[in-house]
């Protein structure tokens, strides 16, 4: 009797046998076909991972197969090593990384007839390329010398300078040696203008784009078209990683050190460092690109002790002649008062672009009006009832929000407690630097753009337009507006509120907040215009800011690797990290406390377990958070502990309300 071996979208790390039908004929060719089979009392859709003769379970107790699913064709090998990979270095059964990979469209149960809709070939004057300026022929040629099997390359290139367009003759190099390319970029929504760029330069190339805003029907689609080999070129966000492509021969990840190529939720894995896997695994080069590489990344590249892992290419200045790097300078706060949160200087250098229409940036990280109301009278704050954090004032339609857990309620028009009327604003956001500059600058016209104002693709698309249209002065914004936009009218980015992340208590702060203030920076003086930066800050000194006013990331990333090698930190020590939430926290440190008193887990040689601890933010939505950090200087130890510590993970009776999770190389705790 014939067994198909299946493995599931459940949370359990177990395969499971279904009896073939009599009738249907499975073979070992069929390894990686969809099947539908019943699980408990529902009907689900599995992968057969093997097939074979008998089973350790007799026959009679055995479900058969429901359905085979042929609709499409076995997914291959080598999706096979990748899905297998992720799970075991993530400690995912192998049946939830599977499924979980695969677009909804091919997990139902019932799939919706599939209409043979066609791609609109978008409209696009095919782009010619320009002539490629000497760094960037370096470049190609250094790449080009190491062959078609692995290697990886980061390549460090400033703002501007033409990292874009190295991937673009990349590309065309892959299409014409009948390869495929998968391109991976951080936020698909945030880049609106690269899907047009690399559609008009490839008009033939058959560009799909995969990621979490297209509807089912078209995501399916996408995948199938390079599933099926049809595109030659997949333009995609984190999720694109796990596309099954026959003739895969390049994979590009640009602004490889942002932080959305991280999963947060369900398998957490980082879709760069599973591109860094899948292209060795399939022998190919893989291109890394970043203006602020992540240190992990450049300790990769720029390590003098140990020969490099990667191949570190350089692109010092900016590939348009005129266009220099913006001067950026600091304004001592301490010295220069400021009114509303800004400088003199900076008003000033505002009023003087507003006199020649160009277009100033305010850079702000914080949505809202105010990060908090508060009572003088009192003491009374706004705090989130379901969450150790504060309620953050929404002016713009009178509601004090939760940031963490989406609580939200009108603004109250006297202190709940004593009554007082008169309650205030506590610090700024940019609703309430838009309003100081409204005052400030009546003939101005003002856009502020942050997750709020571009709450849909449409919104965000339609900001951008205005922008680029000249129909704004000035741009109050957050980080949204920093990553990978050209501007040309662009000529002034002002910085607020950015010290606090230079002694935040995440020792990545500095990291991300380098890579920010350098990606901001990098929005002025894109074209003729040459830009200027201005840094409001208390600590003009901070090693960070002067590795700034010079553009210098290597100075910037050595002394950072250099503390994070004394404090014993990544690159220098792989880390995963246990978290369990429960509404009491008493349960939620018991179940940490049974894992790390796993008698195992303290035997493990360079393996280290902490004392489990409350999370920073402690509270979310009524659950108490609490962690327990795992490290090793040695991944292979950290991975071998954690092959075994995973399973017993399972086992551990926990209060029903109790959810855990484990995710391993952790960004943010
Ligand atoms: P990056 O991705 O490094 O920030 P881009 O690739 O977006 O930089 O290039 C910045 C600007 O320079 C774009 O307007 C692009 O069209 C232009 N550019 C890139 N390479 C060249 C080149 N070789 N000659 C002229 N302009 C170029
Ligand atoms: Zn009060
Ligand atoms: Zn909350």
């Amino acid at each position: 009797m014939s067994i198909a071996r299946v493995a599931l979208g459940v949370p359990l790390h177990r395969l499971f046998d279904y009896r073939v039908p009599v009738g249907e004929n499975l073979t070992a060719g069929d390894v990686g076909i969809r099947v539908r089979v019943r699980f408990g009392q529902r009907l689900c859709v599995g992968i057969v991972v093997g097939v074979a003769d008998g089973s350790d379970i007799p026959a009679e107790q055995l479900r058969p197969l429901e359905a085979v699913l042929r609709d499409l064709p076995p997914l291959p090998a080598d999706w096979f090593r990748l899905t297998d990979f992720c799970s075991a270095y993530y400690q995912v059964p192998l049946g939830e990384v599977m499924l979980s990979t695969l677009p909804a469209g091919l997990r139902r149960v019932d799939p919706p007839k599939a209409r043979a809709a066609r791609r609109v070939p978008k409209p696009s004057a095919a782009q010619v390329a320009p002539e490629l300026t000497a760094e960037q022929r370096q470049v190609l040629a250094a790449i080009e010398a190491q062959g078609a099997g692995f290697h990886a390359f980061l390549l460090h290139g400033v703002t501007g300078s033409g990292k874009t367009e190295v991937y673009l003759r990349l590309i065309e190099r892959a299409l014409a040696a009948g390869r495929q390319t998968l391109l991976l970029v951080p936020e698909i929504n945030l880049t609106p203008q690269l899907e047009a760029r690399v559609a008009a330069r490839f008009p033939q190339a058959g560009l799909v784009s995969l990621h979490s805003e297209l509807t089912e029907a078209a995501r399916t689609r996408n995948w199938r078209a390079a599933f099926d080999g049809n595109a030659r070129l997949v333009l995609g966000t984190r999720l694109a990683v796990f596309t099954p492509m026959p003739d895969l021969g390049l994979i590009i990840v640009d602004e490889e050190h942002d932080a959305s190529f991280k999963q947060q939720d369900g398998m957490r894995y980082s879709a760069r460092d599973v591109a860094v896997f899948r292209a060795h695994e399939r022998d190919i080069p893989i291109v890394l690109g970043s203006a602020t590489p992540s240190l992990e990344s450049w300790a990769n590249a720029a390590d003098t002790r140990t020969p490099a892992r990667y191949i570190l290419l350089t692109l010092r200045e900016r590939a348009v002649a005129a266009a220099q790097l913006p001067a950026v300078q600091r304004i001592d706060t301490r010295v220069e008062r400021l009114q509303d949160g800004f400088s003199g200087a900076l008003l000033q250098a505002i009023e003087k672009r507003l006199g020649r229409s160009e277009q100033s940036l305010v850079f702000l990280n914080r949505r809202g009006y105010a990060p908090v109301l508060a009572c003088a009278q009192c003491g009374w704050i706004s705090r989130c009832q379901r969450c150790a954090a504060n309620l953050v004032l929404h002016l713009a339609d009178g509601r004090l929000r939760c940031h963490h857990c989406g609580f939200e309620c009108r603004v109250p028009k006297a202190c709940p407690t004593c009554g007082n009327q008169d309650i205030q604003p506590f610090g700024r956001g940019t609703q309430r630097i838009e309003e100081v500059l409204n005052a400030r600058f009546p003939q101005a016209r003002i856009l502020r753009v942050d997750r709020d104002s571009a709450k849909s693709r449409k919104q965000w698309e339609s900001l951008l337009e205005q922008i680029h249209a000249g129909d704004a002065d000035i741009l109050v914004g957050t980080q949204m507006l920093a990553k990978g936009h050209d501007f040309p009218k662009l000529t002034l980015v002002g910085v607020l509120g950015a010290d606090a992340a230079l002694f935040a208590a995440d020792w990545r702060a500095p990291e991300r907040l380098f890579a920010q203030l350098m990606q901001v920076a990098g929005r002025a003086g894109r074209a003729d215009l040459p830009g200027e930066v201005l840094i409001q800050t208390q600590f003009p000194e901070h090693p960070l800011y002067a590795a700034l006013v010079r553009h210098d990331f290597p100075a910037f990333a050595a002394a950072q690797l250099k503390e994070r090698e004394q404090a014993g930190f990544p690159p220098y020590a792989y880390q995963a990290m246990l978290s369990a939430e429960a509404p009491l926290i008493a349960d939620a440190i018991a179940f940490l406390a049974t894992a790390r008193a796993w008698p195992q887990a303290v035997e493990h040689v360079d393996v280290m377990l902490y004392d489990p601890v409350p999370m920073r933010l402690a509270r979310r939505a009524n659950l108490e958070r609490a962690q327990l950090l795992v490290e090793s200087p040695s991944r292979r130890a950290l991975q071998s502990f954690l092959s075994e510590w995973g399973g017993l993970l399972q086992s551990i009776k926990a209060p029903s309300r109790l959810r855990w999770h484990l995710e391993v190389d952790p960004l943010e705790f």
